[in-house]
């Protein structure tokens, strides 16, 4: 590449214009970054990471409210258990969590792409098909995981902006709003979470909705 950018170059005789040229086509694309959504419409969504534990009173929960949800699941905790994944709340759409669940923040970007495609991949198998969404591992990131997801297909790299523990709630700034993305995990508290944050959103005028009706 460099050397036919140089020989370019002498041809039309514009160093400057051709180099600026070849720098910018050959960044790579980059998967869209996400904290929360921009809306003014009254509604969070609820994701779920993991997949340690699959707890019956979390999705006895999840029944009655008939929330949607979207996962980002390891696939290593999928095990036989895709359809008990699947059948959470009123939908649950599957995204990607990476293989091993590994910080990838300052990893080069064959080692992104690799964490990142072979989790797109498992998933892929266990599910029938993704969101084509991926949460990193402790929202770990860097601009080469933006370009390794590119790579794999993904289109939306989900962060959040609110997490529940048990019925600890955690938020920028103390405060639940209009298109906050809402993280919590397949662990035993889980049920709890879930009836701590129906609580809060009944509060605030605030229902759950589904994250893809956000990104098309
Ligand atoms: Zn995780």
């Amino acid at each position: 590449m460099i050397r036919r950018v140089f020989l370019v170059a002498i041809v039309f005789g514009s160093v400057i214009s051709v180099s600026s040229t070849s720098i910018l086509a050959t960044e790579p694309p980059q998967a869209k970054l996400l904290y929360k959504i921009d809306t003014a419409d009254r509604v969070v969504f609820l994701t779920v990471d993991d997949g340690s534990d699959r707890p019956a009173d979390a999705a006895t929960e999840l029944e009655r409210l008939q929330w949607p949800i979207s996962s980002f699941i390891l696939p290593s905790k999928v095990g036989a258990y895709a359809s008990w994944f699947s059948n959470l709340g009123s939908r649950n759409d599957i995204g990607t969590h990476s293989a091993r669940h590994i910080a990838l923040k300052g990893l080069s970007f064959e080692k992104q792409k690799k964490e990142i495609c072979e989790g797109e991949r498992r998933i892929k198998e266990k599910f029938g098909s993704t969101t084509g969404y991926f949460r990193p591992p402790y929202g770990s990131w860097d601009k080469r995981t933006l370009q390794a997801a590119a790579a794999c297909g993904i289109s939306h790299v989900v962060l959040w902006t609110v997490s529940l523990n048990g019925r600890t709630i955690t938020t920028w700034d103390g405060k639940i709003h209009p298109g906050n993305i809402v993280l919590v995990h397949y662990i035993r508290s889980m049920a709890q979470s879930i009836k701590q944050l129906e609580k809060r959103l009944k509060v605030q005028g605030l229902t759950v909705a589904r994250l893809s009706d956000y990104l098309k």
